[in-house]
């Protein structure tokens, strides 16, 4: 029998969590009765620094609960180094490990349905999103942008995937010999191969608390899934400067032509007008490859990606 572990990464999620812990207990009971996941199946909850009773909860939820275990990270590292310090600790304990959010939006009806595919010999099974109904329509159109965004950016994604998904031992095992501190696990799962499948399901309203993806949050993430699996921007900004090189030759071209044929009235406008012009252009090329720059010293120094405080493994 296969051993299932839950990773759910939390950040200030006092409000949710008691709930969230009793609903994958209950899956687990389930499976466990099913004869779909071994006794050994666990919840591990994975504290993200929060700064409020998030890890007294966690703490006390596993002495009550034979299922859920947890870890403690020494701060907040964000939702994708969370979820990845879960992952490398519960990958030496089980056969399978499903990444949930603590907010309960995923649907937890499908598990069965992504162990069926598990044992059907998946070692990736994708929950994909069926509609955005509960989004509101500006988080809707932000999302389909970026999907958008990212495809014409040459990035292989799983439209409508966020972080909930089964991984095979052996697909966490590829996943831990990517060396990168820019973490974009969506966009590395595709990477890794091995036969995947999809589930659908329905994305609920947040069950307590608050999203903690406010819009800026939200930008950086996608900007950083752009740069961190693509290098089109670089090549748009070759682009730019060939065209713009290529006016400019025209335009000396025309300038000279005036200027011997006594035409050379000076036009302030179109002086004013290329300044500003080709003065942005510059900048937004200079500030890309300042993103790429700054990504390639952070993997230079290759930092440690989490610290772990405490972990209550049982
Ligand atoms: N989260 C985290 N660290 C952070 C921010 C978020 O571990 O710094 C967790 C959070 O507790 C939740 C998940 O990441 O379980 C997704 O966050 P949220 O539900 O706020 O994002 P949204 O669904 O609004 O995009
Ligand atoms: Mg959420």
């Amino acid at each position: 029998m296969k051993t299932i572990y839950f990773v759910v990464p939390c950040y200030n999620e006092e409000a949710v969590l008691p709930e969230t812990a009793k609903q994958l207990c209950a899956q687990i009971d389930g499976l466990v009765r099913d004869g779909l996941a071994s006794s050994e199946s666990r919840v591990m909850f994975v504290d993200d620094g929060s700064r409020d009773r998030t890890w007294e909860l966690i703490a006390s939820l596993s002495e009550k609960e034979t299922y859920v275990c947890g870890l403690k990270l020494s701060r907040n590292c964000g939702h994708q180094n969370a979820l990845l310090a879960g992952l490398m600790t519960a990958k030496d304990l089980c056969d399978a490990i499903i990444s949930l959010d603590a907010d309960l939006q995923d649907d937890v009806e499908v598990i069965p349905e992504f162990i069926q595919k598990f044992s059907e010999g998946c070692d990736i099974v994708y929950g994909v999103r069926k509609s955005r109904a509960t989004d509101t329509t500006f988080k809707r159109g932000t999302a389909h942008g970026f999907y958008r965004v990212m495809q014409l950016m040459g990035v292989e994604l799983v439209s409508d995937h966020a972080d909930y998904r089964l991984m095979s031992r052996r697909a966490i095992e590829s996943l831990s010999q990517f060396r990168e501190v820019n973490l974009f696990l969506r966009g590395m799962m595709p990477v890794i191969g091995f036969k995947t499948a999809n589930v659908f399901y329905e994305r609920h309203e947040r069950f307590a608390g608050e999203s903690k993806y406010p819009l800026k949050k939200m930008i950086a993430f996608a900007v950083d899934g752009i740069t961190s699996f693509s290098t089109v921007p670089l090549r748009i900004i070759s682009g730019i400067g060939f065209v713009v090189f290529f006016i400019s030759i025209i335009v000396l071209i025309y300038a000279l032509v005036a200027k011997l044929t006594g035409n050379a009235l000076s036009g302030w406008a179109t002086t004013i007008g290329s300044i500003w012009l080709i003065g942005g252009i510059q900048l937004l090329c200079t500030g890309i490859c300042g993103e790429y720059i700054g990504k390639v010293y952070k993997e230079v120094k290759a930092r440690p990606r989490y610290f772990i405080d405490t972990a209550i493994i049982k």
